[in-house]
């Protein structure tokens, strides 16, 4: 069995975009509308020596009542149940938002081996500009341009060595 990565993280991170990069294809849908991506969406990856599935999956509102953020947020724990090591994205150029703070407690809550990917950090480095980061308490922050390519194998690099 390939091991199974899940990408997690608020609406317009760019988990899509990085869903894309990985299994470079065009399957996941990828929209400037928050949220569009709204069912989980499985994709073969390869990078060196790491091959594995890659799940997309909708915005993730742990907190929502009801709609469809409820559904997202259903079809994500599925996701994060069947995954073997989940990436955390996050958006390196909006900064924190109580969002990110509610799924970081929810996939500390259980357990599962995570790292935290920093996306739309083009032109960035590691340092002041993402050190707020660190407040989520997921360690090492991997910056990634999801949407240039960069970054992408030190984040596979950093999700295997959690397996
Ligand atoms: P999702 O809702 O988390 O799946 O996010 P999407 O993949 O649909 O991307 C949301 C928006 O962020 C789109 O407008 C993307 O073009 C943009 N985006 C994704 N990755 C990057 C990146 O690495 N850099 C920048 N600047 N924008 C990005
Ligand atoms: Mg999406």
């Amino acid at each position: 069995m390939k091991p199974v990565m899940a990408l997690v993280g608020r609406p317009n991170v760019g988990k899509s975009t990085l869903f894309n990069r990985l299994t470079k294809s065009r399957d996941a849908i990828v929209a400037d509308f928050a949220g569009l991506t709204r069912d989980r969406h499985y994709g073969n990856a390869k990078h060196g020596e790491h091959e594995f599935i890659v799940i997309d999956t909708g915005g993730f509102e742990p907190t929502a009542e009801s709609g469809i953020y409820k559904e997202m947020a259903k079809q994500t724990k599925q996701a994060v149940a069947e995954a073997d090591v989940v990436v955390f994205v996050v958006d390196a150029r909006a900064g924190l938002s109580a969002q990110d703070y509610d799924i970081a407690n929810y996939l500390r809550k259980l357990g599962k081996p995570a790292v935290l990917a920093a996306n739309k950090a083009e032109g960035m480095q590691e340092g002041p500009q993402l050190a707020e980061f660190y407040e989520l308490g997921f360690g090492e922050i991997n910056p990634v341009s999801a949407a240039h390519g960069q970054g992408i194998r030190s984040l596979v690099d950093a999700a295997f060595a959690h397996l």
